[in-house]
């Protein structure tokens, strides 16, 4: 049976191109099974990945019957978050790794969209009442929990973010004007153009604020491990507010 009918050969899974994968024949993974094994390799992206189908499935369409591990991933721009996703995964079924896929796909998208200044998919909200230290005007754009805010401590400019000493934890809001932070301890607000610098990595972000030496010793940051959004998404949407979107 001809296996180009299943997904992960008629489209990328990595990069969603269409017609780029190639495959060649790899070891049979179940030595006295049916089980044959492919390996695939994108022309655009690179990617490698075993696939194990079932060769005696009437319908190859259909998601169940068969499983991808990936070998090789794209680390570069804009591959990153889906060389984190699906590095760590190992074999993944078919419903998995087409959920997965997609999720690549949105956050691939809302990036971009991001980094061109389009904000609007993220449906800004006025909240009312509004928290302690934010106006009634503030259109929220992101609201994340817990976000940590802390002392940085030595090293890069992103370990001294959340390798540094937590002080305080909570709900964090992006407004069109202004980053809040509603802690545990205290509230704490600060506009765009405070932030000097914004940095992730495949764990997380971090922001640093501008200004007097004493806040620039002081991060606010979140791990964000498989969340859609991550480090690279949320940074995107923070610069493009502070650097003038919507
Ligand atoms: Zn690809």
């Amino acid at each position: 049976m001809d296996p180009s009918a299943l997904p992960p050969l008629v489209g990328c899974l990595v990069c969603h191109h269409e017609g780029t994968i190639t495959h060649a024949r790899g070891r049979r993974l179940i030595q006295l099974g049916t089980s044959d094994a492919l390996t695939l390799t994108c022309a655009h992206c690179a990617m490698v990945a075993t696939l194990d189908w079932e060769p005696a499935v009437e319908d190859p369409s259909q998601a169940e019957t068969w499983r991808i591990r990936f070998r090789k991933l794209p680390r570069d721009y804009p591959y990153t978050y889906a060389a984190t996703l699906f590095g760590k995964a190992g074999w993944l079924h078919a419903d998995q790794a087409l959920d997965m896929s997609a999720q690549v796909y949105i956050h691939r998208e809302r990036l971009q969209q991001a980094q061109a200044g389009l904000l609007d998919w993220l449906k800004p909200r006025l909240l009312s009442p509004p928290p302690p230290l934010m106006s009634a005007e503030e259109r929220v754009y992101l609201a994340l929990k817990p976000v940590q805010y802390g002392k940085r401590g030595s090293g890069s400019p992103f370990q001294a973010g959340r390798e540094g000493t937590v002080l305080d934890t909570g709900t964090f809001y992006l407004t069109d004007s202004k980053i809040h932070l509603l802690g545990q301890q205290r509230d704490r607000s600060h506009r765009l153009s405070e932030i000097a610098q914004a940095s992730f990595d495949e764990r997380g972000w971090t922001l640093v604020l501008e200004g007097n030496s004493t806040s620039a010793n002081y991060y606010y940051g979140a791990t964000t491990l498989g969340d859609l959004f991550d480090g690279e998404l949320i940074v995107a949407i923070i610069l493009a507010l502070r650097d003038g979107a919507s």
